[in-house]
């Protein structure tokens, strides 16, 4: 299924953050999350299920950092084929009971490029394999979410439109004056233009900002390309307070931006650092009824089109 023929019947709420979720299940800060998907799989299956519970159309899986680049600082490298592939069937699982979509999360390697810290053939290696063992278990997209840099998106997208999945490309934007670039000081603009040249499916803001920072680049998207929008704030701008981060935008208030985000062109909202299952339950009960009503017909598979009459 393409990634427009998923949203036919309206915009589809997708989930919120897993980090925070897996460490309230026993986590621990600077643990491998991915590693859970093979060491503590009943945690990871219960984040999945917390959110398709709350509402989530779509949900995520516990890969965000199983790149052989990402795992080899824990010394995971040679379990990569296992933890992606095992993220995606623990999320399968939450998702069948509900019909939600999965969609299979890539994050950047987190090295640069520039500095000669890896190689563009070292890059599109790692990508390549994990694209490959996620598009094994048969996700319903590849998600290559919190980019920065371009030229590794670009990497990173080849390898994901080689599986023949499709793909969302979604960048983070938090750096300069007005906390509209990624660290590479790449726009709104230039994200959705060069993704969209690159043969994204869909392309969108993820992480970075709160919420209410999020219409703004929605609509600098939407006016730069016809591409679906894919778009996941998080619960504020992280405070630190005694050494832990926080995140202070409530379920409701976040949800109080909803319909500008749709207004804006979105076309998948959900959250991303600092959200819960709360929060999709608040963006659940605010979700415009019309679009509810005309996903239930879809569902059913009832036409009322007058040429089906
Ligand atoms: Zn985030």
């Amino acid at each position: 299924m393409t990634i427009r023929e998923m949203f036919a019947g309206g915009p589809l709420l997708s989930d919120g953050a897993w980090g925070t979720q897996l460490q309230a299940r026993g986590l621990a800060i600077g643990e491998c999350a991915d590693g859970w998907n093979l060491s503590n799989p009943e945690a990871v299956r219960a984040v999945a299920g917390s959110y398709a519970e709350a509402g989530s159309r779509v949900l995520l899986t516990n890969t965000f950092r199983a790149s052989p680049l990402a795992l080899a600082g824990f010394g995971l490298a040679e379990r990569t084929a296992a933890i992606n592939t095992e993220g995606v069937r623990l999320s399968r699982e939450a998702a069948v009971r509900t019909g939600a979509f999965v969609f299979a999360s890539v994050g950047p390697s987190g090295k640069t490029m520039a500095t000669g810290e890896v190689t563009e053939e070292e890059l599109r290696r790692s990508f390549s394999v994990q694209c490959e063992a996620l598009a094994s278990a048969q996700p319903d997209a590849l998600l290559l979410e919190t980019f920065g840099d371009l030229e590794e998106a670009r990497i990173a997208l080849s390898a994901a439109k080689a599986t023949g999945l499709p793909t969302i490309v979604s960048f983070a934007f938090f750096a300069g004056g007005m906390r509209d670039r990624t660290t590479s000081g790449v726009t709104p603009e230039q994200a959705a233009i060069a993704m969209e040249e690159a043969g994204a499916d869909a392309v969108g803001a993820n992480c970075g900002n709160g919420i209410e920072s999020f219409a703004d680049i929605c609509r600098r998207m939407r006016a730069a390309t016809t591409l679906p929008l894919w778009m996941k704030a998080n619960a504020g701008i992280p405070e630190m307070a005694n050494g832990t981060v926080r995140y202070l935008t409530t379920p409701d208030d976040f949800a109080s931006h909803l319909a500008a985000l749709l207004a804006a062109g979105a076309d998948f909202v959900g959250g991303c650092c600092g959200t819960s299952p709360d929060f999709i339950r608040a963006l659940a009960k605010r979700w415009p009824e019309t679009t509810l009503a005309e996903r239930k017909k879809q569902e059913s598979g009832a036409c009322e089109s007058p040429s089906c009459l």
